[in-house]
């Protein structure tokens, strides 16, 4: 019996969520008195790889196939269903990511494990294995039992947060059995659209809604999160009329994201909206309305008229880094 998590690369190195689901994996190991293996696939150097150690990780498996350097969902959870049964692990970790969202279920299947998706807490300890984990868009939480023999769980980003651990990791080589079958799809070359931090993933967020008034107005968003090397996001009435593509659009649905902190400007703070951002660490709103609804979830509240504070938070931003 052992856990397993699966760590995620992009480029040859760990995001923070990764960190975080192994610090999960490890406090679910902890509690079952077992270890905890992680799985990485792709081209990852062995400096990044021991690093997982620091989190808990005891063994890391490393799979550097050729035919998986990219990734590939039916391919990817194979190899993971593939380890889990090597290992004998009964529980499966990962991060419930863009890419996380398409294997967990597919991992569930191919163990024919309980799943788990979005989860915001530990399993519960009382022989039940209960997990709480959000459900209709983040409105509300279910507390779902996996009473099968093998789990699998995928951890929202943010919900439990990295915890050091120190171990020290070894690697292993593994040797994934990939079927022709699995390689149905396989991305032949990643073009980046552009240069700047994607979405899903970022850690910053900066958003804008119809209180921008036009696309003319964007520059000032577009500045302030180069400033802040955050991703720009949008509400949905702002990619329907096309002043921002419906990439950037946040929500019930758009994209849900989990960033560090995440500043709505003109934004009213529909139900819709929140279903996509209210798992964000730090939320800072700016609306010239005291009323606006988004002021209730806001860690941070700036009454105010975008078009006057956002060029001063620009300045100020400005004067710290010179
Ligand atoms: P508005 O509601 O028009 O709000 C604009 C805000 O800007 C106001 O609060 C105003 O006070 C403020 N403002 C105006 N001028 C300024 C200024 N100069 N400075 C500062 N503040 C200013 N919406 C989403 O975002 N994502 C979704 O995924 C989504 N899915 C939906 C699904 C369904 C089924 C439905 C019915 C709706 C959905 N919506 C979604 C739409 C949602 O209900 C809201 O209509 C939408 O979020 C409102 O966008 P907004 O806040 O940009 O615009």
């Amino acid at each position: 019996m052992s856990v397993l998590v699966y760590v995620e690369q992009a480029e040859g190195k760990f995001k923070k969520s990764v960190y975080e689901a192994v610090s999960y994996a490890k406090a679910i190991a902890d509690q079952q008195s077992t270890n905890l293996t992680a799985i990485s696939i792709g081209n990852v150097a062995e400096d990044e790889l021991k690093e997982l150690g620091k989190y808990g990780a005891s063994k890391v498996l490393n799979v550097s196939t050729e035919q998986l350097k990219t990734f590939v969902n039916q391919a990817y959870a194979s190899v993971i269903a593939n380890a889990a049964e090597k290992e004998s692990a009964d529980v499966v970790v990962l991060s419930n990511s863009f890419s996380g969202k398409g294997l967990a279920p597919r991992i569930a299947v191919k163990l024919k494990a309980g799943l788990a998706d979005g989860a915001v807490e530990l399993p519960t300890t009382d022989g039940k294995f209960a997990v709480k984990k959000t459900a209709f868009s983040g409105k509300a939480f279910a507390i779902t039992e996996l009473t099968s023999a093998n789990k699998v769980i995928a951890l929202n980003p943010n919900a439990f947060g990295v915890k050091e651990n120190a171990t020290d990791a070894t690697i292993e080589n593994f040797t994934a059995d990939v079927k022709q079958s699995d390689l149905g799809t396989v991305i032949k070359d990643i073009v980046r659209a552009t240069d700047k931090v994607s979405l899903p993933d970022a850690e910053l967020v900066v958003s804008a809604g119809r209180g921008l008034k036009g696309p003319e107005n964007w520059g000032m968003i577009e500045e302030l999160a180069n400033l802040l090397g955050a991703a720009t996001a949008c509400s949905k009435p702002v990619s329907d009329a096309d002043w921002r593509p419906h990439s950037e659009h946040v929500g019930q649905t758009g994209i849900s994201i989990s960033p560090n902190l995440y500043i709505a400007i003109g934004i009213s703070g529909a139900i819709q909206h929140l279903a996509g951002v209210s798992s964000s660490k730090v939320i800072v709103v700016i609306n010239k309305d005291p009323e606006a609804p988004f002021f209730k979830v806001a860690d941070y509240g700036i009454v105010g008229d975008a078009f006057e504070v956002v060029p001063k938070l620009i300045e100020a931003l400005k004067a710290h880094k010179a």
